[in-house]
């Protein structure tokens, strides 16, 4: 993919005062060390303008901002590698630049074209190259981000919006395979609902309930279908996949609840290209009980940016503990695993042409 260079004049003040020097890359907190920097632009009077790259650090927001008060506030998230050669790497970014703007339509929010959103992307992650680690395992999170600035307490679509990308140096999300509760009383999505954008009030509604699961030992919900509670929809900030009788097993979009995932679309797109039989359609909390007992479900596993593949453990249903089969015998998650963590890495050729090289 090329990118269109210099459709944006983007203003760049840099940082006198870098901190890389006190980031301890061999210990990191997901989410918790910022880079230098930090991407801001502003939507007025119908247009995106003021692209601007300044030093991290706070800024002044009205009290009455629109999104403070009615929740106009959506996200992504995305990673950047370094390959052996130094290049940045990322992985598949119009499809972020693809569902920021479903998300924002959803949202009743402005919309930034894909090759905009792209080049203000890639002009920054340039400036915070050297916050792309190569050590095993490291990455750059990058956040992309947008809300509804304006001051005005009456209830409609924010006239403003502010963009903005803020990056944070990562290790690995999950360090082994998780404890999982399936959720069968609290809800994510509901047809019709938000749960197909990443809008921000959808993770502010499920704090509670993950607590709930967390205080008993489980790291992560599984939710279920908001109206019986029956079909397993995804876990918190990741898509869901089975493998059950050698088959490749992931709900499908079609209820309308369920985040598209780039991480599940790759995976969907690899098994296909490796010949495993892959379905995306309903699947019951009693299926996977079903196949658990006799034995046919072999892999359990989350789908998302921050983790890439999490190997689910055990799975809490109805009361009960299941384990779940080892995780050295899983055969496809461990593969797809390696094999996505080469490609964004850069170590392997990229048949898909996913991987964008900055
Ligand atoms: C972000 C997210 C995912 C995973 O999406 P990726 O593009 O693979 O990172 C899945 N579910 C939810 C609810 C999410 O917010």
């Amino acid at each position: 993919m090329t990118t269109t260079a210099g459709i944006l004049d983007i203003a760049i003040t840099r940082n006198e005062h870098s901190k890389i020097g006190e980031i301890d890359f061999e210990n990191l907190t997901f989410g918790k060390n910022f880079s230098d920097h930090m991407l801001m632009a502003d939507f007025e009077n119908g247009r995106w303008g003021d692209f601007r790259i300044v030093p991290f650090g706070n800024f002044e927001i009205h009290p009455s901002m629109a999104s403070l008060h009615y929740g106009q506030a959506l996200f992504e998230g995305l990673k950047a590698y370094k390959s052996p050669e130094g290049e940045i790497l990322l992985f598949r970014p119009m499809e972020n630049a693809r569902r920021m703007n479903r998300s924002a339509e959803r949202l009743c929010m402005a919309q930034m074209p894909e090759e905009m959103f792209i080049e203000a992307l890639t002009t920054f992650l340039d400036i915070e190259r050297e916050w792309v680690s190569n050590k095993e395992g490291c990455s750059l999170y990058v956040r992309p981000f947008m809300f509804g600035t304006e001051p005005f307490l009456g209830v409609k679509p924010s006239d403003s919006y502010r963009f903005m990308i803020i990056t944070s140096p990562v290790g690995n999300y999950y360090d082994g395979a998780i404890k999982v509760k399936v959720e069968m009383e609290y809800t994510r999505a509901a047809k019709g609902g938000t749960g197909t954008a990443k809008a921000a009030g959808n993770y502010g509604a499920a704090l509670y309930p993950a607590k709930m699961g967390q205080d008993k030992g489980y790291r992560q919900l599984v939710w279920t279908d908001a109206a019986e509670h029956k079909y397993i929809e995804e876990s918190g900030t990741m898509n869901i996949f089975f493998v059950i009788d050698g088959k490749i097993i992931t709900p499908s979009l079609d209820s309308g609840t369920i985040l598209a995932g780039v991480t599940r679309d790759s995976i969907i797109q690899v098994a296909k290209a490796w010949g495993w039989p892959i379905e995306e359609r309903k699947i019951s909390v009693e299926e996977v009980v079903e196949n658990i007992n006799n034995k046919k479900l072999t892999e359990v596993f989350g789908a998302g940016t921050a983790a890439t593949i999490a190997q689910i453990q055990l799975m809490h249903i109805g009361g009960i503990d299941y384990t779940l089969p080892e995780v050295e015998t899983r055969e496809f998650s461990n593969k797809v695993g390696k094999y996505l963590s080469d490609l964004r890495t850069g170590k392997i050729d990229d048949p898909f042409g996913w991987v964008v090289r900055i």
